[in-house]
C-alpha cells in the first residue's frame, strides 16, 4: 500500500512513509473489511461513514507540512486512523466526532495502541475546539459547502487548515493558510467526501 499507492504517487516524505508504516490500517477498520483494509479506496467504518482513501489520507497530511512540534485538530475522527498518522507527525493532536458509538472506538483503540498525545472529542467539531486553541494545523476530514468560520478563527498564525469544499456529490480540497489577519486560499484536487454535518456545515437530519 506505502510503495504502490502513496509513494508511486509521489509522496516521499520518509517521516509520513514510515508513519503509514507503523499505522495497520486492518486495526482501525471492521473485522468484515479486513481483506480490503490495504486496497486503494475508501472503506465503511459503520453509522454511514467511511475510512478515506490511504493516498487521499497521506495527501491531505502532506499538505499540513507537519515538523513534529505541531497542536493539530482534526474534524472527523471516524476510525482514528487520519488521527493516528497525524499523531506520528505532530506533537499533540486533538480530534472530534460526532458520533458517540464512532468516537468510543477509536478512543478505545488508540489507547490501546499506546497513542499518548492524541485526544478523542465528543462533540460538533464545526465550532472547532476553542480550549486548546489556536492550532498549528487544522484538518477536516468531512465536506462542507464552505469552511467553518469557527476553525478559520482558531487557526494559528502561519498555520494551515486543510478541508473538502463543495457540493454533496463531490468537493475541492482547499488549503487555507493564516498570515497575520489574511488567509490564503488554495485548491488542491477534486474529491468526495461524506458531509460534514453541524452548525457551521450541513444541517442536521
Ligand atoms: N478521519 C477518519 C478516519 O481516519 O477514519 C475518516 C472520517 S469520515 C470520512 C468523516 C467523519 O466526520 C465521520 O466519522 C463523521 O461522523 C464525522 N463528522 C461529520 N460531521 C461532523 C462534525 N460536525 N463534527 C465532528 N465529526 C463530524
Amino acid at each position: 500500500m506505502v510503495e504502490r499507492q502513496i509513494a508511486r504517487r509521489g509522496i516521499t516524505s520518509p517521516r509520513i512513509l514510515e508513519a503509514f508504516l507503523d499505522t495497520p490500517r486492518h486495526l482501525f477498520i471492521p473485522k468484515n473489511q479486513h481483506l480490503f483494509a490495504y486496497e486503494d479506496g475508501p472503506l465503511p467504518i459503520g453509522k454511514g461513514q467511511t475510512i478515506s482513501q490511504p493516498y487521499i489520507v497521506a495527501y491531505m497530511t502532506e499538505h499540513l507540512n507537519l515538523a513534529g512540534n505541531e497542536r493539530v485538530l482534526e474534524i472527523g475522527t471516524g476510525s482514528g486512523y487520519q488521527a493516528a498518522i497525524l499523531g506520528k507527525l505532530a506533537a499533540e493532536v486533538h480530534t472530534v466526532e460526532r458520533h458517540p458509538s464512532l468516537a468510543e472506538r477509536a478512543t478505545q483503540l488508540l489507547a490501546d495502541l499506546g497513542y499518548e498525545n492524541i485526544r478523542v472529542h465528543l462533540g460538533d467539531g464545526t465550532i472547532g475546539l476553542l480550549e486548546f486553541a489556536p492550532y498549528d494545523a487544522i484538518m477536516v476530514t468531512a465536506a462542507a459547502p464552505d469552511v467553518p468560520v469557527p476553525l478559520l478563527d482558531q487557526l494559528a498564525d502561519g498555520g494551515r487548515l486543510i478541508m473538502p469544499v463543495g457540493g454533496r456529490a463531490g468537493q475541492v480540497l482547499h488549503l487555507y493558510q493564516r498570515r497575520g489577519k489574511e488567509i490564503i486560499k488554495d485548491d488542491l484536487t477534486p474529491v468526495a467526501f461524506v458531509p460534514l454535518i453541524g452548525d457551521h456545515g450541513w444541517p442536521r437530519g
